[in-house]
């Protein structure tokens, strides 16, 4: 069985999974990536392809396959904590590129304070401008309005494990989030 992709070369380490995990401090909720971020705040996971040939893979990504089994290019991973340095397996889950298309359409579209399901209502709601809201199975599901952008990032993250929960129960509810 060799189904490994070009972009999962990875696997090819001797011992990956030790190596792997060794860079990964599992706290209660999001299990984090020791290495420094990238300038967008993801983790990598530096190997050596061939001799001499260093290469970098994206650390949520190694996370999943490793727990999953291989995933290809086209397979996007979506991060449900919004956390884009955690590597925990139960916090990610594959999207379809049209779910994706459809995420960043509506981020593009409505977002003004670059938190994905977080919206700033000018006007609107003056005491409490921020509106959360996640999108489920194709529709918007409100989480609230709130007065500070941190509230409202808080509980887009907690409405996305909670409908998360309903679809995946097993995984979460053995460990939920902290
Ligand atoms: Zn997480």
């Amino acid at each position: 069985m060799d189904a490994t992709h070009e972009s999962e070369q990875w696997r090819n380490l001797p011992n990956v999974e030790e190596r792997f995990w060794a860079k990964v401090d599992k706290t209660e909720g999001c299990w984090l990536w020791k290495l420094s971020p990238s300038s967008r705040g993801y983790g990598f996971f530096h190997y050596t392809a061939v001799k001499n040939h260093h290469k970098n893979a994206l650390a949520h990504r190694v996370a999943y396959s490793l727990t999953h089994g291989p995933i290809t290019p086209d397979q996007i991973l979506d991060h449900l904590c919004f956390n884009r340095r955690c590597v925990r397996p139960s916090h990610l889950r594959i999207v379809t590129a049209k779910q994706n298309r459809e995420h960043l359409a509506g981020a593009q579209a409505n977002n003004q304070c670059g938190v994905r399901g977080v919206y700033f209502e000018k006007g609107a709601y003056r005491r409490k401008p921020w509106r959360a809201r996640v999108m489920h199975n194709k529709k918007f599901v409100e989480a609230g309005q709130f007065a500070t952008l941190e509230e409202a990032t808080e509980a887009v993250r907690l409405k996305r494990l909670e409908l998360f929960t309903h679809s995946d129960a097993d995984e979460l509810q053995a460990a939920p989030p902290g």
